[in-house]
């Protein structure tokens, strides 16, 4: 059997369109891959709760997947620049491939792999996460884009992705006797108590899941894309969030499915474009991560280093817990805390609630949607955040300040979102769904619901909160 290439495999748990295969088939080399489980390297920002949860079943299908192939898929726990150095000096691996992870430790972690290697082994890394490299797009005055509209002009403008690429044929396995660790050993499922009920019941983490979800939203959601996408009610958006960030389905490959619909007259030209855009904003995200490597914890515009956010610790939990008086709030909360994930509309009405109407600083909310959410992303998550605090590059402007009310009316006309997250509420007409406070007692009597006991007053008045967040902005200027 001649020299292997070892596979790390980092945010690529996948097989189709995978470069990692490809290199192995083109060189015909057996093929041996490795996940390393490193928490230090990443620092604080190791993957959290819910993500971990997820790696778990996306490690054991991609393991079964390869297993299929005859090809294993070893498990080590450390430095994975030591870890991965090691193993291919005692496999005697001719190269390793992986491919790029652009958050801002992966390029010292690259750095650090290649200095151990043994000599004439070499790291190739390959584009698979992003759909255009991002050092390739520039303004016009030759710098990185930090408005979405111009940026995704010219991913528009710049050739498309290539086609994505079926498992390639003829792949064969590495035969070694390599120490691989136990994933039940790592504990990445919670134990007592177990929190993933919910999490379970919504997901099927592995790229078969991702590829079932991919085709019912096709033949669901996508047609109506660009009016149901704001709809948390409905099923209107494709939930693949998750998959894409641990690259359980290629983006290219996503790109092509959802673009060939369009050219076959299969779904609205319109929704598909809706839809691509979505993926743009994925894709702005980690080229301002890219070239801001501070922006999960700096402000982009620097004003914002001296806004004058409250410390308010029983705030956060409140709003973490879905107790904070506001139906539409609460109601993004608890769905997320009970399945990993949140539809992105609530997302901005929590997000917005929790800057402005409390004026806790978005960093923590974003830590607090690192270790819950499911498709916890280091670009996606810190440039969201800095987009709804009016800090970020091409932030929503800040005295925009969501009505939570007024959200909730529109975007759950019909209360069944906030019916269905807030069971204590299910009963209040639909008049007063999201403004329960305003209701007359005799409507809340009759919907057996005490305010104060059963659901909590709100916990600040929307208006006297906007007022005082205006006036903290206006202390910057
Ligand atoms: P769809 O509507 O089906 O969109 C398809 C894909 O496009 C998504 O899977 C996602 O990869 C991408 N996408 C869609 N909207 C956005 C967006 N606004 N920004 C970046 N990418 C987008 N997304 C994450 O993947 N991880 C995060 O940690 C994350 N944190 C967020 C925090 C806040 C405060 C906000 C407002 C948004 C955040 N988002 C994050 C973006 C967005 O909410 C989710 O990507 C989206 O809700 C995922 O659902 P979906 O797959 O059904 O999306």
């Amino acid at each position: 059997m001649g020299r292997p290439l070892l596979w790390w495999v980092r945010r690529d748990l996948r097989l189709a369109d995978n470069p990692a295969l490809h290199a192995a088939a083109r060189a015909g080399a057996p093929l041996l891959a490795v996940y390393v489980l490193d928490d230090e390297t990443p620092g604080r920002w190791a993957a959290g709760g819910a993500s971990r949860w997820w790696l778990h079943g996306s490690l054991e299908a991609l393991a079964e997947d390869l297993a299929a192939l005859g090809v294993r898929l070893v498990l080590q726990r450390g430095r994975a620049a030591r870890l991965v150095a090691e193993l291919a000096a005692a496999t005697g691996a001719q190269a390793v491939v992986a491919g790029r992870v652009h958050e801002p430790w992966a390029l010292a972690e690259e750095e650090a792999l290649r200095s151990r290697l043994p000599e004439g082994v070499a790291l190739r890394l390959a584009a698979g996460s992003l759909l255009f490299d991002p050092e390739s797009l520039r303004n016009q005055a030759g710098r990185p884009f930090q408005v979405f509209t111009p940026f995704w002009k010219a991913c528009l403008a710049a050739s498309p992705p290539g086609p994505p690429r079926p498992v390639p044929a003829g792949l064969a396995g590495f035969r070694a006797d390599v120490d691989s660790e136990a994933l039940e050993d790592w504990q990445l499922l919670p134990e007592a108590p177990d929190w993933a009920a919910g999490l379970r019941e919504a997901w099927t983490p592995g790229e078969v899941g991702a590829w079932a979800r991919w085709e019912a939203f096709a033949g669901q959601g996508l047609a109506d894309y660009a009016a149901g996408r704001d709809r948390p009610d409905l099923a209107g958006t494709s939930r693949l969030s998750p998959h894409l960030h641990f690259g359980e389905i290629s983006i290219r490959a996503l790109w092509h499915a959802a673009a060939g619909l369009a050219d076959q007259g299969r779904a609205p030209a319109a929704a598909v474009q809706a839809f691509l855009r979505e993926l743009g904003w994925r894709e702005f995200s980690a080229h301002l991560l890219h070239h801001w490597p501070e922006l999960p914890e700096q402000p982009l515009r620097a004003q914002f280093r001296d806004f004058p956010w409250a410390s308010d610790p029983a705030a956060l939990r409140a709003w973490q817990q879905g107790l904070t008086g506001y139906p539409i709030v609460d109601a993004g909360m608890r769905e997320l805390w009970h399945t990993g994930w949140m539809h992105n509309r609530v997302r901005m009405i929590v997000a917005s609630f929790l800057v402005k109407d409390l004026l806790v600083p978005w960093q923590q909310g974003a830590a607090w949607f690192h270790d819950t959410l499911v498709d916890a992303d280091l670009a996606s998550n810190a440039a969201s955040w800095q987009w709804v605090a009016g800090c970020g590059a091409d932030a929503a402007p800040y005295f925009r300040i969501f009505n939570p009310v007024l959200q909730g009316r529109k975007f759950d006309p019909a209360g069944d979102y906030v019916r269905r997250w807030v069971p204590e509420l299910a009963r209040l007409p639909l008049q007063h769904i999201h403004d329960p406070w305003n209701a007359p007692a005799g409507v809340l009597a009759s919907a057996g619901l005490r305010l104060g006991a059963d659901y909590p007053q709100p916990r600040v008045d929307h208006a006297q909160a906007r007022d005082r967040a205006l006036a903290a902005f206006a202390s910057l200027k």
